[in-house]
C-alpha cells in the first residue's frame, strides 16, 4: 500500500534501523522506544491489524513469533525476559494500521500487558 509508512520502511524507500529481514518479515527499531529494547516486526504483506488476518496468514504470524525469539537472543533479553504484543483497534491505541508486533525488553516491564 503506497501511503503506508511501514510498507515504505520495508521497501527501503525510507531509511530505518533494520535489525532483521527475510522474504516475509521486516524488523526495525521503534523510533520512540518505550523500553531499552523496542523492536517492531511486520509482515511485508500489508494488512491493517490482527482483525484482518486470515487462515492464509497462520504460518506468517507464527514465523513472526520465532523472529521475536531470535531477536530476543540477539539483543540479550532472552534470559531477563521480554514481551511481544500487537495492538488491534481503537481501545488498544493502535496508531499505525499495518499489522506490527512489538518486542519489548531490557528492563522490568511491569504488570500491565502493554505500554
Ligand atoms: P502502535 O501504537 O500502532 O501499536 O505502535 C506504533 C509504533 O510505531 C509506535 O511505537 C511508534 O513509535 C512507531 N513508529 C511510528 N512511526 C514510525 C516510523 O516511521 N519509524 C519507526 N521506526 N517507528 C515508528
Ligand atoms: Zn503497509
Amino acid at each position: 500500500m503506497t501511503d503506508c509508512i511501514f510498507c515504505k520502511l520495508a521497501a527501503g524507500d525510507i531509511p530505518t534501523s533494520v535489525v532483521y529481514e527475510d522474504e516475509q518479515v521486516f524488523a526495525f527499531k521503534d523510533n520512540e522506544p518505550k523500553a531499552p529494547v523496542h523492536i517492531l516486526m511486520i509482515p511485508r504483506k500489508h494488512f491493517a491489524s490482527l482483525a484482518e488476518a486470515t487462515a492464509e496468514d497462520e504460518a506468517l504470524l507464527g514465523h513472526i513469533q520465532l523472529v521475536a525469539q531470535k531477536l530476543a537472543v540477539e539483543f540479550g533479553i532472552d534470559q531477563s525476559g521480554y514481551r511481544v504484543l500487537t495492538n488491534c483497534g481503537p481501545d488498544s491505541g493502535q496508531g499505525v494500521f499495518h499489522i506490527h508486533y512489538h518486542l519489548l525488553g531490557g528492563e522490568n516491564l511491569g504488570d500491565i500487558c502493554g505500554f
